[in-house]
């Protein structure tokens, strides 16, 4: 039996708009992914799901793609009864682990001085966790990684995605070709590879960007039919969506790698150059997606990196 998908559009009060869930059914009643934890967008899933013929206590489990807050918000106030999967590095997060948010602390004041910030860290590590508070503290039960099997989703491949979150996870299923994407794809927007520590904290730092691209190129590998993304429309033509976005990527890198030749500059700067408008507002999403650009210089040996006494880097062509 083929399962069927019903998508579930909710408001959040981040820049991206309005987030999706999927209810998947087949021999099981599963979700995918759950909002953030605001009135409105409860509200919002409850009405839809009401529509649907179905109710919370319904809901036999819960699948996430990736641990961010606009995707686990309302496990919240779902029934807690509902097991939840997701990728070992959601739980951290769901579970709000102290040693690992010291850890994230850490990580970020670290990257702070390497960056070259001007400005108070306590406040700016404020400003980057104040997402979270539209997300839920909850228990993973189980954690699912590359190849795993959900009960009732026996059809659906897990494939791990790294990139956009360290614990991104797709389901595919081979029959015909059907994709949930999560944030790994979306219609209109480029995924934003987001700086986050290792599982171990301490230990070196990922590199999102060429994660990123490596899992869209994975995608390559599949015959895709149809993605349903987490934010915005479903994509049918993904082939040319991930030639798109992998261009498109080069050729910023390109764009900073001629601002580089003006001279040694660092994280920061940069970040206040190509974001004039946005970076304070949105510090977290700009840090990020300036590393990115460095990190895939960097790989390529299109830029040099060299530190000063005080461990900040100067990145220069
Ligand atoms: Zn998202």
């Amino acid at each position: 039996m083929k399962e069927e998908i019903f998508k579930i559009v909710m408001p959040t009060p981040f820049a991206v708009g309005d987030v999706n869930a999927y209810l998947v059914k087949g021999d099981s009643l599963t979700l995918i992914d759950g909002g953030v934890k605001t009135k409105e967008a409860w509200d919002a899933f409850q009405n839809q799901l009401k529509d649907l013929g179905y109710k919370p206590g319904d809901i036999e489990q819960i699948v996430l793609t990736h641990h961010h807050p606009d995707h686990v918000g309302l496990l919240d106030w779902l029934p807690e009864d509902i097991p939840v999967y997701g990728h070992p590095y959601a739980r951290p997060w769901l579970e709000q682990d102290k040693n690992f948010s010291k850890g994230y602390d850490q990580f970020y004041i670290r990257l702070f001085t390497e960056f070259g910030m001007e400005g108070n860290p306590d406040h700016m590590l404020a400003a980057l966790k104040a997402p979270l508070r539209y997300a839920a503290r909850r228990k993973l039960t189980y954690e699912i990684e590359e190849d795993d099997v959900i009960p009732g989703l026996e059809n659906w491949i897990i494939l791990e995605t790294p990139g956009h979150a360290q614990s991104h996870l797709v389901f595919y299923r081979e029959e015909d070709g059907t994709l949930i994407a999560g944030d790994h794809i979306l219609a209109t927007i480029s995924s934003n590879p987001l700086l986050e520590p290792s599982p171990d904290p301490w230990k070196e730092r990922p590199k999102p960007q060429l994660q990123y691209n490596q899992s869209l190129r994975k995608m390559l590998d599949l015959e895709i039919s149809k993605v349903y993304t987490g934010h915005g429309t479903e994509v049918m033509k993904v082939r040319q969506l991930i030639e798109r976005r992998l261009a498109r990527q080069h050729a910023r890198a390109m764009e900073v790698q001629e601002l580089l030749k003006e001279g040694p500059v660092t994280t920061f700067e940069l970040a206040k150059n190509l974001f004039p408008e946005v970076y304070e507002k949105q510090l977290g999403l700009t840090l990020s997606e300036t590393t990115a650009q460095l990190d895939y210089l960097l790989f390529n040996k299109a830029a040099l990196k060299q530190f000063d006494e005080s461990g900040t880097a100067y990145f220069s062509a």
